[in-house]
């Protein structure tokens, strides 16, 4: 089979977790399954899981994170503005809009790609209410100053950790603290429910909101659903979504998280750490920062090309026939999200041309990478 960028990894265990649910349960919706998912993660998490909320997509975790923070009311206009750097997925974009806020393009370190807090800080809004740190390739650097900068400015922090399932900051795991984390647990994230994610609000009043805001806000019905029922007289108070998790979905992650430390986890580090050692003598290619305090579980494996090669060498590894990703076209760039208004954004427009991203999942032998780590040289040598 060729080579893959990133893919899931599913199997027999997954499949009778999801018979089980349509043959023996045969509620396929919102219910036990997914009230026992929120627990096994709370307690991996080491929070309560009264704090959680499990969703259908990272996106919908984003989108009712900022509406569960932002001030205002949804559909009366913009409610406020969002630091968010502006490499990232467009999700992160897309989530502060659909909750009624409005995105700032924010710029991030060239060593990390993490977003630029003197950079942020002069982009600032009189409406600026949250900042959203993206845990750029599983690395949380910069959280704690990121948590300072909030607390400076009087701004909550929604953390996209899309990609930083597992990882730990000072011995702490993300999602562990904080003020509202959001995870996704898509195909190809470090752990997958088929689609899926989730959100830790460590605030009770906006915990409460966004596990009814994901059942069209309706009072007190995830209560009745994972009991089996309903609520049949509802009260609504404020906008809500179709963003709930499915039984179906939540038996994938229940196996996904008992697999997770044992098997996902040491073999994505130690293929980051084969790619690490196997271009270490490559000049042209570096590889992101990462603090020695930090324990990463790599989501994906962006490398860096210098002096301005990175379009020929990616394009050799097409030709190798090795997948090869661009993780991201920064937003700024994106017509629904350009401001012409904006200062520019030159360190992020640059790094987005050095960056590209190896394959990698656990789904890769060592030759698999070596494979690729050859290609690499080749390419940087025959330049
Ligand atoms: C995957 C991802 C999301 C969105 O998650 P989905 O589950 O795909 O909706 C958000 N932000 C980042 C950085 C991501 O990689």
């Amino acid at each position: 089979m060729a080579m893959r960028l990133s893919r899931s990894i599913v199997g027999k265990a997954e499949a009778d977790a999801v018979a089980r649910i349509i043959i023996e349960d045969g509620y396929l919706g919102m219910g036990k399954e997914v009230q026992c998912l929120e627990e096994d993660i709370a307690a991996y998490l080491g929070v309560p899981a009264s704090r959680l909320a499990a969703v259908n997509t990272g996106t919908a975790a984003l989108t009712l994170a900022v509406d569960a923070t932002a001030p205002g009311t949804f559909g009366k206009g913009v409610r406020g503005s969002v630091l968010v750097p502006s490499l990232t997925f467009v999700a992160s974009f897309q989530a502060v809009t659909a909750a009624g806020c409005r995105p700032i393009a924010c710029e991030v370190l060239p060593e990390t790609g993490t977003i630029d807090l003197d950079d942020a800080k002069k982009r600032l809004q009189e409406d600026t209410f949250a900042i959203m740190p993206v845990h750029y390739a599983s690395n949380p650097w910069g959280v704690d100053e990121e948590y300072a900068f909030a607390r400076e400015h009087g701004l909550r922090v929604i953390e996209d950790a899309a990609h930083a399932f597992g990882c730990k900051h000072d011995g702490k795991r993300i999602g562990s603290f904080g003020d509202v984390v959001c995870f996704s647990f898509d195909g190809i994230k470090n752990i997958t429910c088929g689609e899926g994610g989730l959100v830790v609000a460590f605030d009770e009043k906006e915990a409460k909101i966004i596990q009814d805001a994901r059942l069209l806000s309706v009072n007190k019905d995830t209560e009745a659903r994972f009991c089996g029922g309903r609520t049949w007289d509802p009260s609504v108070m404020r906008q809500g979504w179709r963003f709930h998790m499915s039984n179906i979905m939540a038996a994938i992650g229940r196996v996904q998280l008992s697999r997770f430390e044992n098997e996902f986890v040491p073999t994505r580090k130690h293929l980051a750490q084969l790619y690490r050692d196997c271009l270490a003598d490559v000049p042209l290619v570096r590889f992101l920062a990462s603090d020695a305090r930090d324990d990463i579980v790599p989501h994906i494996q962006p490398v860096r090309v210098l002096d301005g090669h990175m379009p020929r060498v990616r394009q050799a590894l097409l030709d190798a026939g090795i997948p090869v990703g661009v993780h991201y076209k920064p937003n700024h760039l994106l017509a629904y999200f350009h401001d012409e208004n904006a200062a520019p954004l030159p360190a992020t427009e640059a790094l987005f041309g050095e960056l590209m991203t190896l394959p990698l999942h656990p789904g890769l032998s060592d030759q698999d990478v070596q494979d690729v780590c050859a290609a690499l040289k080749a390419a940087c040598e025959n330049l």
